[in-house]
């Protein structure tokens, strides 16, 4: 897989024990980068990165709130104390409620924006200025298949217009940062094997399965490879760009 060594990669909402962030940042870590490990859940990310120092790879604990900017600000200030540098965002950190419209309130949406896309502008703008003084960065952001077709069992309509938003917004950031050295991608994974899938029940996780053409979620490595790929140096000529990851069912 590609290299990432020398370079300085944060992961937002990396410390959800079967979570998607985790699997990225060990990944990250992995190939190279110093990984920082970035949640609100502190506990969560001890965990993360005491795996990833176990597997032998740099790593920094922050405790982050992607909806605070003083917590976003802070977070930055510890990664360029530690490191000198940031090379890679990806933005993960996300939440989820699975209500109808009729149900759903102006606070659900509220909290679901602040997350998913409220966040990931607070942590983007935070990383720019290093990026474009090093001419160089990876911004790395999770949308969903849930974007494109429409939510399915798990999200409700504020979930996937939070997911278009994060496509809209990082197509128009790639305009801008093209001339700093700044790459920013999207990947859009379909369901993917994580604590959520496993808690649906059998008759709905059959239905869920005959939409999917390879008949079977997505593993966690299979998002965090692309996401490896897209935050290497080798992907230098991609950018405003969305990658599905979804065995086939959105096409
Ligand atoms: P998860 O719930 O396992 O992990 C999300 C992490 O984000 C958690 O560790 C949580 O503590 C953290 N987080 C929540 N609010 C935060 C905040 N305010 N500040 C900092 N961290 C915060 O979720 P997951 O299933 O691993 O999903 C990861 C990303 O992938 C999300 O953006 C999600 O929308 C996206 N996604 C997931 C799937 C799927 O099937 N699981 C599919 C498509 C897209």
């Amino acid at each position: 897989m590609f290299k990432l060594d020398n370079k300085v990669a944060i992961v937002t909402g990396s410390g959800s024990k079967k979570g998607i962030g985790r699997t990225i940042a060990l990944t990250l870590a992995k190939q190279g980068a110093a990984v920082v490990v970035a949640d609100i859940n502190m506990d969560g990310v001890q965990d993360t990165v005491n795996a990833i120092t176990e597997a032998g790879g740099k790593v920094l604990g922050v405790e982050l709130n992607v909806t605070s900017k003083e917590s976003v600000d802070a977070m930055v200030e510890k990664v360029l104390e530690t490191y000198g540098r940031i090379d890679i965002l990806v933005n993960n950190a996300g939440i989820s409620q699975k209500v109808t419209i009729q149900d759903m309130t102006l606070e659900d949406i509220t909290r679901i924006f602040n997350v998913n896309m409220f966040g990931l502008f607070l942590c983007t703008q935070a990383v720019l200025e290093t990026m474009k003084k090093q001419k160089y960065g990876r911004i790395v952001s999770l949308s969903s298949v849930s974007a494109k077709r429409g939510g399915g069992v798990f999200g409700g309509a504020h979930y996937s217009a939070s997911k278009a938003a994060v496509l809209g917004f990082s197509k128009n950031l790639a305009r801008e940062v093209a001339l700093d050295g700044i790459t920013v991608n999207c990947v859009a994974p379909g369901l993917v094997n994580t604590d959520i899938w496993k808690s649906l029940p059998e008759n709905q996780a059959k239905e869920v399965i005959a939409g999917i053409p390879m008949g079977r979620p997505g593993e966690t490595e299979e998002v965090a490879a692309t996401i490896a790929f897209l935050a290497s140096e080798e992907a230098s000529y991609i950018t405003g760009e969305e990658i599905d990851i979804n065995g086939g069912s959105h096409m």
